[in-house]
C-alpha cells in the first residue's frame, strides 16, 4: 500500500476536512502513518486564519520539506486555508511542494497526486470557495470513537472587519437537513456518544434556504438517539428564543453555550461590524440564564481592538465581573491582511495589548474558580475519555459543561469505567478549571 504522512493544523473545521480528505485517500490505496519519516506523500492541511497559524504552516511545510530533501521520492502537498489564502504567493516562494490543492478540489486528491509530475510546484485553487461536504464522501474519524464533529455550514455571509474567513471560505452553504441525519445516524451506529455541531456561525445554519437551527436540531432530536449534542460558534445576534426553549426542553442538547461575543463594548462592536452592542447582549445573557438555568456560557473576547480605549477594557472587565461567565477565549488583536480593521486607526501598542489581555485572563481565572465551586458536593454525568494524561492512576472525562479540547475536565480518583461510558461522579474539588472527583456506584 502507499503511505501517506497526514498533518493537521487549525480548528476543528479543518480537521473535518482532513478526515475527508483520508477517507478519500484510504478508499485509492493509501495508508496513513504516523512517523512523516516512513511516508511517500507528507500531506498538510493548513491554517491561514491569523499570522501565528499562517507562520506555523509555512513552518511545518518546511520541516518536511526537510525530509523531502533526504528523500526526494517523497511527495509534499498542501491544502486548506493557507493555500486558498495565499496560493500564488505561496508557489512562487515554496519550490519545494509537488502541489497546492485549494479547499474546493479537496476531494480529487487521490486523482491530482496518481498525476503528479516529477518535480512539478502546481497550484489548484477556485476561487471563491464553493464546494460542500456531504454524508457521502468517506470519512476517518481522527478523535476517540465516542465523539465526533459535525460540520453543518460552509463559509459566513457575516463581514466582521478583522476576519478573512469569508474571503478563504466563501459565502455560506448550509448541508441539507437530510445529509446531516444520514451523517449522525453513521456517526451514532460508529459509537459516537458526544456530537459537537460546528460552523463559522451555527445560528446561519438554513438562512440560505428558508430552515433555521432549531428546525434542523428537532430532526436531529427526533431520527438520532445521540445522547450528547453540542453546539459549538452561535452568532450573538441571531441566538432565539425558540432555540433556547428547545435546549431547554430536550436535555439531549448539552446546556452549554458558545457565543462568540469578541467584546462588550458598543463602539468597538460596532466598529468590528458586529450586529449587536451592550444592550443586546446584557439582555442576551438574561434571556439565557432565564431560559435555561445552569446553562454553560463560553465566549471569546478580543482586545486591542484598534481604537479600544481603557474606558472599554474597564466596560469589558464590568460585564465580566456581573455575568460570571464559565470559559472566556482572550486574544490580542492582529491585524489580518486583507481585513479591513487592517486600516483602522488609531493602533493600540502591543505592550498595552498584552496588560489588557493579562487583566482579562487574570479576573476570568477567578471566575472560573468560583463558578466550578458550585459543583463541589453535587452528582453530575461524565463522559470518560480515558486514562489521565496526567498520571496514570486517575481517569479523566468531562461534564456536560466541559467541550472537548478546549474547555477543562474531570479527574476520576474512584471507580472504574472504559473510554466513552457516562458515568455518574460525584464531586469532591475544584480547581481553577478542572474538577475532582469519584464514580457514584
Ligand atoms: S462571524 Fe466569525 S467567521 Fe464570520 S466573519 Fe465574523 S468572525 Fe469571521
Amino acid at each position: 500500500m502507499k503511505t501517506l504522512h497526514l498533518t493537521s493544523l487549525g480548528c476543528a473545521k479543518n480537521l473535518v476536512d482532513s478526515e475527508l480528505m483520508l477517507g478519500a485517500l484510504e478508499l485509492s490505496g493509501w495508508r496513513a502513518v504516523a512517523d512523516p519519516a516512513e511516508a511517500e506523500l507528507l500531506l498538510v492541511n493548513t491554517c491561514g486564519f491569523i499570522r501565528p497559524a499562517v507562520e506555523e504552516a509555512v513552518d511545518e511545510i518546511l520541516r518536511l520539506a526537510e525530509l523531502k530533501q533526504a528523500d526526494p521520492a517523497k511527495k509534499l502537498v498542501v491544502t486548506g486555508c493557507l493555500v486558498q489564502r495565499y496560493g500564488k504567493d505561496l508557489q512562487a516562494e515554496l519550490h519545494e511542494v509537488d502541489l497546492f490543492v485549494g479547499i474546493d478540489d479537496q476531494q480529487r486528491l487521490p486523482e491530482l497526486i496518481s498525476r503528479l509530475p516529477e518535480g512539478k510546484n502546481g497550484l489548484i485553487l477556485h476561487q471563491p470557495s464553493c464546494a460542500l461536504i456531504s454524508s457521502a464522501m468517506p470519512r476517518r474519524l481522527s478523535t476517540p470513537f465516542f465523539r465526533s464533529w459535525m460540520k453543518i455550514t460552509e463559509g459566513c455571509d457575516n463581514r466582521c472587519t478583522y476576519c478573512m474567513i469569508p474571503t478563504i471560505r466563501g459565502n455560506l452553504r448550509s448541508r441539507p437537513a437530510a445529509d446531516l441525519v444520514t451523517e449522525a445516524r453513521a456517526l451514532e451506529q460508529a459509537g459516537v456518544k458526544e456530537l459537537c455541531l460546528i460552523a463559522q456561525d451555527l445560528t446561519a445554519y438554513g438562512s440560505d434556504f428558508s430552515s433555521s437551527l432549531a428546525a434542523m436540531l428537532r430532526l436531529l432530536l427526533k431520527e438520532t438517539s445521540l445522547p450528547w449534542m453540542r453546539l459549538l460558534y452561535l452568532y450573538p445576534a441571531s441566538v432565539t428564543d425558540e432555540l433556547l426553549e428547545l435546549m431547554a426542553a430536550q436535555p439531549r442538547l448539552v446546556p452549554y453555550l458558545d457565543i462568540p461575543l469578541q467584546h462588550v463594548s458598543s463602539r468597538v462592536l460596532q466598529r468590528m461590524n458586529r450586529r449587536y452592542g451592550r444592550q443586546e447582549l446584557e439582555q442576551l445573557i438574561c434571556r439565557i440564564r432565564r431560559l435555561i438555568p445552569g446553562c454553560a456560557l463560553r465566549t471569546t473576547m478580543m482586545v486591542g481592538f484598534p481604537g479600544e480605549t481603557e474606558h472599554d477594557v474597564e466596560e469589558l472587565l464590568d460585564c465580566l465581573q456581573r455575568w460570571q461567565l464559565d470559559h472566556v477565549g482572550v486574544f490580542p488583536y492582529e491585524d489580518e491582511e486583507g481585513a479591513p480593521a487592517a486600516d483602522f486607526q488609531p493602533k493600540v501598542p502591543d505592550e498595552v495589548k498584552q496588560e489588557r489581555f493579562e487583566r482579562v485572563m487574570a479576573l476570568q481565572a477567578e471566575i472560573s474558580q468560583t463558578r466550578l465551586q458550585r459543583y463541589v458536593g453535587s452528582e453530575v454525568e461524565v463522559l470518560v475519555e480515558g486514562v489521565s494524561e496526567e498520571t496514570e492512576l486517575l481517569l479523566e472525562g468531562r461534564t456536560r459543561f466541559q467541550a472537548p479540547e478546549i474547555d477543562g475536565c474531570v479527574y476520576i480518583n474512584e471507580g472504574e469505567a472504559s473510554p466513552g461510558d457516562i458515568v455518574k461522579v460525584r464531586i469532591a474539588e475544584a480547581h481553577i478549571y478542572d474538577l475532582v472527583g469519584g464514580i457514584i456506584g
